[in-house]
């Protein structure tokens, strides 16, 4: 079992947890008229590089979003920090 840090919370077992979305993805604006091939690269695309990966990830149990950078080959997590705004 793989412990992650939630920046409100504190560390907490993974299965808290649920990935959201790469970090910094920019959703095509305007949506309405992207074309049905850059809309489905937005939502099913990833980069998934084979190292240090910026993510965005919930906390289930307290519902905050955050990003977290993990190593996607070690699966160890060198930050995490609330998203911009959410500071408290
Ligand atoms: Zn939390």
């Amino acid at each position: 079992m793989q412990i992650f840090t939630c920046p409100f919370c504190g560390p907490r077992e993974e299965t808290e947890f649920h990935f959201a979305a790469e970090a910094g993805k920019r959703r095509p604006e305007p949506a309405e008229t992207t074309s049905d091939a850059d809309w489905a690269d937005y939502l099913y695309m990833n980069a998934a590089p084979r190292r240090p990966a910026r993510e965005v990830w919930v906390h289930l149990t307290c519902g905050e979003f955050f990003t977290m950078t993990r190593d996607t080959v070690t699966r160890e997590v060198s930050d995490a920090a609330p998203l911009p705004g959410r500071e408290r």
